[in-house]
């Protein structure tokens, strides 16, 4: 096993570390007050190639590999976990969909201008009455002789105010209930419509936005992958996705740890530095095992994607541990800061606030537990005998 990071991946990590400190880290309290996007900073990402990291060099992205994409993210979160999941969605539930799923038309008109950064992109899944059941989404795609026409609605669509292109989800096949019935397409801002902006817990330097498609008409060759395959779209995105957020909330944690660890040395009480009480120590001895457990875990289910070999399980496992790890060690840093954790004249509140939000998207816990379980347990389960009550015919 080489547990190394290679020159490049090092190099690309500095990289956006040393963006993240001057540029991010900064800025993140008043953004984060201000409830402000800050559109402003994007074209410095994309100068960088951050907004491309791991798209290939011929679709107009920097060609590094999966993992340093995830290190980029890891660095990001760690000073604006909102900067974190903007190029998150962008980059995993839009660019890199249709690059997998694509066309070599479709790749070649879509990818390069999201991967260049000219345009942010969006993951339309959600909707009002289906979260975790994706599958029964209502939004709909009718055909009308070369085209589509699309009416629905979505809800929480991270980017959906600021978004060029947007990777949508719709029914096409209305007799077909669940999963079976969904297609994906792409779409431009021009057919979707902001109703509304949500108000968040944390996250605020993202965008949160309602959406409604009021007929949008349509090419055929918006189509992403076949119809009717949407959904296989939805997991395989969401598969990768995930491991995308596990690094956001890794980076979260991080940076809380970071604060509480130097607060620890400087706070005295009792006529010594808090960091000599046993506690105190405990609590950061605690924090960094777990940050350096959930690093492997997201670590190695990256290098998988990366490989091409399965994630699904590696990918749900990491990002259900990072995100309660950093829902619990971002409340621990408070604690580390005493009273001064629980006002904003430091950052570890909103860290806390941010992390929240990384155990319910791209999957709530639950539902990483469950796929989990279904991988421990589904081949047994399937060739169990089914138990019939009494009475009845097989
Ligand atoms: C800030 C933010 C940004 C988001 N960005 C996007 C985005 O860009 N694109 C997008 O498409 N969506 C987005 N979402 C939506 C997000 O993915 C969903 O909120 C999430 O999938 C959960 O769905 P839900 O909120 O409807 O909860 P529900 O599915 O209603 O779940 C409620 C509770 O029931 C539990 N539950 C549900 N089903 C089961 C089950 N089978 N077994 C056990 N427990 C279960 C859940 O775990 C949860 O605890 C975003 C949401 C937020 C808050």
């Amino acid at each position: 096993m080489d547990f190394e990071l290679t020159a490049d991946q090092r190099e690309i990590q500095a990289l956006a570390r040393e963006l993240a400190d001057t540029e991010i880290a900064p800025n993140a309290s008043a953004w984060d007050r201000d409830q402000r996007f800050p559109a402003e900073l994007f074209p410095k990402l994309a100068e960088l190639g951050l907004m491309g990291v791991c798209v290939p060099e011929e679709h107009g992205g920097a060609g590094a590999d999966f993992l340093s994409y995830i290190l980029v993210l890891e660095e990001l979160s760690r000073a604006d976990a909102g900067v974190g999941v903007t190029v998150a969605v962008h980059t995993s539930a839009t660019t890199l969909p249709i690059l997998s799923f694509g066309t070599d038309e479709q790749k070649t008109r879509f990818v390069p201008p999201l991967a260049r950064g000219e345009q942010i992109g969006a993951f339309a899944l959600t909707e009002s009455s289906s979260g975790s059941d994706a599958g029964s989404l209502r939004t709909r795609a009718e055909p009308d002789g070369d085209e589509w026409i699309l009416t629905g609605d979505k809800q929480w669509i991270t980017n959906g105010s600021v978004a060029g292109t947007f990777v949508l989800f719709a029914r096409t096949d209305p007799a077909t209930e669940g999963a079976r019935g969904v297609s994906c397409f792409v779409l431009g801002d021009e057919h979707v419509r902001v109703t509304r902006e949500e108000e968040k817990l944390g996250l605020n330097s993202s965008t949160t936005s309602d959406l409604v498609i009021e007929g949008a008409r349509v090419g055929r060759d918006r189509l992403l992958h076949e119809e009717g395959r949407g959904f296989r779209v939805a997991m395989a995105t969401l598969d990768g996705g995930r491991i995308g957020i596990a690094a956001q909330a890794l980076g979260i944690a991080q940076a809380a740890f970071d604060v509480a660890r130097s607060y620890a040395l400087e706070r005295e009480q009792f006529g010594r530095r808090i960091a000599g009480f046993q506690a105190i120590q405990w609590k950061l001895a605690d924090m960094a095992t777990e940050i350096d457990a959930a690093r492997l875990l997201v670590y190695r289910a990256a290098w998988l994607k990366q490989q091409g070999l399965p994630h699904t399980t590696e990918g749900a496992k990491a990002k259900l541990f990072a995100s309660e790890m950093a829902r619990r060690q971002t409340a621990e840093a408070i604690q580390v800061l005493g009273g001064y954790g629980y006002t904003k004249e430091f950052p570890v509140e909103r860290y806390y606030r941010d992390a929240k939000i990384t155990e319910i998207y791209e999957g709530t816990s639950e539902i990483q537990r469950l796929v989990i379980a279904r991988a421990i347990l589904g081949k047994q389960l399937r060739e169990e005998p089914v138990a019939r009550p009494q009475g009845t015919h097989s």
